[in-house]
Order: C-alpha cells, then structure tokens, then sequence
C-alpha cells in the first residue's frame, strides 16, 4: 500500500512509526513545507522518500496532519490529486469548518473526517511515539459521506493501530472537544502565563515547582502555531467554555474573600468525583501503572 503523510510532525509521524511496524511492505511518502522535517523524517526513518502534491496520483491513503488553517487550505487540493480509489483522512482538532469547506468538493466521498484523541504538548517528526494511538479514541465524523470501501480500508487501517472509533456530528465534535481539550489548553497557557508573570526571577519558580504544577503547565508548551488557529476556528464554543471557567474562578474567589471554607471545602469534594469519571480512560489506566512503578 502506498501511504503519503501530509505534515510530518508529532500526529503523522507517530502514525507513519506504528504502520511501518505493522505493514512493513508499505510504503511510505512524506510532504512537507518544512524541509528540515521532511529530512528528519527521512533519517529517522519515517518516511521511505520526500513527495510532492504531483506524487499523489500513487497514493491508496492519505493521512493529512498539518494545523487546522492549513488544513482548510490543502485538502480541496489533496483530493483534486488523489486517484479515485485513495482514501484521505485529516486528524484535525476541529471539524465543523473543515467538513463544510469540503462539502461540496467532487471527491468529498475520498475524505473521511478524523480527530485521534492522543497526543503530547511536543511537535515536529523527532516527538514521534511508537504506540501513541494503542486504545486511542479516533473520533470520526459524517462516515455516510466517504464511500464505502474507502471507509474500510481507513477502520481496518485504524484497527491494526488499536484505536476505538467513536462516531460524531461535526458540530457535536467541537461542542465537547472545547470543554475537554481546548479550555485546557487555555487554562494551562493563562496558568503559566500568570506564574511567569508574577515571578520575574524564573530560578524561583524552578526551584518551588512541584510535579502538580509542572503537569498543570505541561499543556502550556503546546505549539502556538497549531493551537491559535484551532481557537479561531471555535471560537463561539470556545467562549462559552471560557464564560463558564471564568464564573467557576470568580465564584471560588468569592468563597475565599467571604472566609467561607466550608463552602470550598464542598466545591472541592463534589469536584473530586473526576476521579471516578477519569478512571475508564486509556490515559488514567497508564497513569496509575506508571505511578505504580515509581
Ligand atoms: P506538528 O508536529 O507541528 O506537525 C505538523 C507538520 O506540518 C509540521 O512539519 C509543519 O511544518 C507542517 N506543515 C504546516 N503547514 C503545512 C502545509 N501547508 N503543508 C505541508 N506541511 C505543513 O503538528 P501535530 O501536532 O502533528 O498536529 C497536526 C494536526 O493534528 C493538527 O491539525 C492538529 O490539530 C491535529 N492534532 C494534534 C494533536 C496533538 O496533540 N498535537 C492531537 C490530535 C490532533 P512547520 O513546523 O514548519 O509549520
């Protein structure tokens, strides 16, 4: 089978390790803008050799993973060059805008609208991870518009990864996909950003920095260029989400200036039940067992 990566970075080229473990007689096609990443990716093996868009009249799938204003740019061209038997799924981290720049578009029965709920706060091809997707999520949307065969080839792609399909409406998607990815990503930055902010001498807060704090901030070294187009393409819920976090904040300080610690005492014990909601989730399961190894 002939793969080609669009955007070879941490999403396509953790993709790209795991189907060469898998299917080592594919092979693989790498495009990039960024010649120092597709060159990376070639030494470390990622990718079998560098393409261009004329390239992909041999592909049988395309995994498109470049920012999601890139993505609204490329796909109509991507498809204008696949043949007709090609399958192209992106990973965006949004979907409602991409699915309706494509709607349209004469092959949009070759596009199959993608999100793998996995990931790390690095970029580029050298944060690749083998495995990254093992018992992952991929949430795909409007499947009844791919044709048939193209979504079996893409669901059988995604089953040798070991990842769990959920289905989703596009507008659904970016609904939940603000309150569970995005306002973190927000709280993490603006988090980091306040610390920073108050404690010029960056010594001190290295030297006070717990591993509550570090992983509260973990998200804060997420790569701007991916995540301000993801805010500006969800931007409505986005803020609502923000309305809502902001109230929260706002209703604990109250509690604090009013010397009412009972009342956040409360907040917090009816809050601790995320621990339950949590504990069916891959990333919770590989939490503990690595904790349990320390
Ligand atoms: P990444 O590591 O930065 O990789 C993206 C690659 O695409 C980079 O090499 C980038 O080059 C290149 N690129 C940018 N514009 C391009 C274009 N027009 N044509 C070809 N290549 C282009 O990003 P990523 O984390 O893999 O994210 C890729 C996609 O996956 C995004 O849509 C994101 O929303 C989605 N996603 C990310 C995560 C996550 O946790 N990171 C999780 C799920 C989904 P430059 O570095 O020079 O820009």
């Amino acid at each position: 089978m002939n793969i080609f990566v669009v955007g070879i970075g941490l999403i396509g080229g953790s993709f790209v390790k795991d189907v060469k473990a898998k299917m080592p007689t594919a092979k693989v096609y790498g495009i990039d803008t960024n010649e120092a990443h597709l060159e990376e990716a070639l030494s470390l093996g990622l990718i079998d050799t560098k393409a261009t868009y004329a390239d992909l009249s041999l592909a049988d799938f395309v995994l498109v993973s470049v920012p999601v204003d890139a993505l609204q740019r490329e796909l109509p061209k991507i498809l204008d060059a696949v043949p007709d038997d090609c399958v192209v799924c992106d990973a965006g981290s949004t979907k409602q805008q991409i699915c309706e720049v494509l709607q349209a578009h004469p092959k949009r029965r070759n596009f199959l609208a993608c999100h793998p709920i996995a990931g790390t706060e690095f970029s580029g091809p050298s944060a690749a991870v083998l495995g990254l997707y093992r018992g992952k999520t991929n949430i795909i949307c409007e499947i009844e518009k791919t044709a048939f065969a193209l979504q079996e080839r893409a669901l059988e792609l995604f089953g040798l990864l070991g990842m769990r399909i959920r289905y989703m409406n596009p507008v659904a998607h970016d609904r939940h996909i603000a309150y569970v990815s995005h306002l973190s990503h927000i709280s993490s930055f603006m988090l980091g950003k306040t610390v920073i902010d108050k404690e010029r001498n960056e010594r001190d807060i290295f030297d006070m920095a717990g591993s509550g704090f570090e992983s509260t901030v973990r998200l804060a070294k997420s790569s701007p260029a991916m995540w301000a187009p993801i805010f500006e393409q969800n931007r409505d819920n986005v803020v609502e989400t923000l309305e809502e976090y902001i109230q929260n904040l706002t209703a604990f300080k109250e509690l604090l200036v009013r010397e009412d610690y009972e009342g956040i005492y409360r907040e917090m014990d009816k809050t601790n039940r995320i621990k339950d909601i949590l504990k069916g989730l891959p990333e919770a399961k590989k939490m503990a067992q690595d904790t349990s190894k320390q």
